[in-house]
């Protein structure tokens, strides 16, 4: 598997799947989630609404990944995964782990070539962005998968330095 780092949007990005730094709700929030449902239009707050009606009833949980349709974006799927709040006095660096484990075994379940990841939890979750890129590198490079491709799509050149290091590390 190839790791590549980019600025940009990543409601912009040609991948197999887009994933979003969702909340449990499904149904819509700020940040990149905002951003995805915006340019994705209204078949993807569709898609959630369907699954907040079937086995999702309770709101997806934190670290767990589920996949949608992906709308009007260029990619085939949204996979929607839930980041933890950062707390300091509570070490959840294994849920936002997850959130990339299991963003990749749905890629893998979708056959899923090339996936493009946000800075999961690194903006209105608050989590300290040096240790936020720490987890996904790490995370990503642990896991086993079948995509070729994972696309970490940073916002800042701010962020892409933390992952560039992490990264290199
Ligand atoms: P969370 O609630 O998990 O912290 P946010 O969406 O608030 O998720 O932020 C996660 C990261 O995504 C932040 O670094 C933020 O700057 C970045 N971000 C926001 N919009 C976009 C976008 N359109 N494309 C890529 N990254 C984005």
């Amino acid at each position: 598997m190839q790791i590549t780092l980019v600025v940009a949007d990543i409601t912009d990005q040609v991948v197999d799947a887009v994933v979003n730094a969702a909340n449990s709700s499904l149904l819509g929030g700020g940040g990149v989630d905002g951003a995805i449902h915006r340019r994705g239009g209204p078949q993807i707050l569709e898609a959630c609404r369907a699954l907040r009606a079937g086995h999702l009833g309770g709101g997806l949980p934190t670290g767990q990944a589920v996949a949608t349709t992906a709308g009007d974006l260029k990619a085939r799927w949204v996979i929607h995964t839930v980041g933890p709040v950062y707390s300091r006095a509570d070490d959840r660096s294994q849920l936002l782990a997850s959130c990339y484990r299991e963003s990749l075994c749905v890629a893998d379940d979708l056959e899923a070539s090339t996936v493009a990841f946000p800075a999961i939890s690194a903006g209105v979750y608050g989590w300290p962005a040096d240790d936020a890129a720490r987890i996904a590198v790490s995370t990503v490079r642990a896991t086993a998968s079948d995509v070729d491709e994972v696309r970490f799509v940073l916002f800042s050149q701010t962020m892409y330095d933390h992952f560039a290091e992490a990264l290199g590390g």
